[in-house]
């Protein structure tokens, strides 16, 4: 019922500060009412080829105090300084699967957490992309509605390492929801995308919060473009396309190479004490953080999108 996400770059953490983060933002957003609260972090570990740091995921049924109190009693390095990271946080509110640590989530896509995510929102479909996966092998933990979601990020993911056709981790989630029906605000994190979070939201609310040390917006260069998929042409808008915008197009770009510190939050009280400089996302739109840089971008089902929901074997 409730998310929170901190992203820093460049501005040195310790991981003991970014959980203390997590916490506070869910102690924020506890008026919004849950049964259990979980995060992911990353740990000090390499994984595997790609090199990154696998991801830590914590979850208790209850109050977030009791999140926080297994945060902190982790085998983890607290000290540990790090100028990159990104962690997510959770408090549930059960739809799909009774209040329990294993729906609680992050829900990760195979016991390695290559994907892993968080969801507010009831997913439709979600009955038929697990009767999908599951003939396809994928084994489900959880009776929740939102572990399609992670798998099916991962399926995608495969089909595209299968077919040599490599996709950015933006690219890879729009696929992903644009065959979802029903409502989210959603947070993914990966192995194979190492310091990158896309979130993205249709029916539940989602927002942005931007902290950097520049003292004046203008130091961060935002250059607003309207590119349709069609015809790759990109034309300078103010302040945001009009509605109804193209299926496919860039609302807004953040470059900076300043330190900077993104926030995610289903709710400004999260973000308040933070940064009053926010973006609200509408539905349908995905935003990317990747070094510091964030890009928003707007997708829309398409008819054979849309098909692709109904008929689950075109998947
Ligand atoms: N439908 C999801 C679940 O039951 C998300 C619930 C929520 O919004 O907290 O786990």
């Amino acid at each position: 019922c409730g998310i929170f996400g901190y992203i820093n770059h460049l501005k040195p953490r310790t991981r003991k500060e970014i959980i203390d983060m997590l916490i506070a933002g869910l102690k924020r957003l506890e008026y919004r009412g849950y049964d259990s609260a979980g995060m992911a972090i990353d740990t000090d570990d390499k994984f595997g080829a790609t090199g990154s740091r696998t991801f830590q995921l914590i979850k208790k049924s209850g109050k977030v105090a009791g999140l926080e109190e297994a945060a902190l009693n982790q085998e983890l390095n607290y000290d540990q300084v790090l100028d990159q990271h990104s962690g997510i946080a959770h408090t549930r509110w059960a739809t799909h699967g009774p209040p329990s640590e294993v729906n609680c989530h992050p829900h990760a896509s195979d016991p390695t957490n290559e994907f892993v995510i968080i969801h507010n929102g009831i997913i439709t479909n979600y009955k038929s992309i697990k009767t999908f996966l599951q003939e396809k092998g994928h084994e489900f933990v959880s009776e929740t509605d939102t572990e399609v979601i992670v798998k099916l990020a991962k399926y995608i993911f495969d089909e595209h390492q299968q077919k040599q056709t490599p996709c950015d981790f933006r690219t890879l989630v729009e696929e992903t929801i644009l065959r979802l029906e029903g409502a989210f605000a959603v947070i993914f994190k990966s192995v194979h995308y190492p310091n990158e979070v896309v979130a993205a939201r249709r029916g539940s609310p989602l927002l942005i919060g931007i902290l950097t040390e520049s003292k004046s917006a203008d130091i961060i260069p935002i250059s607003i473009s309207d590119r349709t998929k069609k015809t790759g042409k990109v034309r300078t808008l103010s302040p945001l396309p009009p509605e109804p915008r193209p299926s496919f197009c860039t609302l807004l770009h953040i470059d900076t190479h300043d330190p900077v510190e993104y926030f995610l939050a289903s709710d400004a009280s999260a973000l308040i004490e933070y940064t009053n400089r926010v973006i609200y996302l509408e539905d349908d739109d995905v935003v990317h953080i990747r070094g510091g840089n964030l890009s928003l971008h707007h997708v829309k089902q398409s008819q054979s999108d849309k098909a692709f929901v109904e008929h689950r074997t075109t998947l």
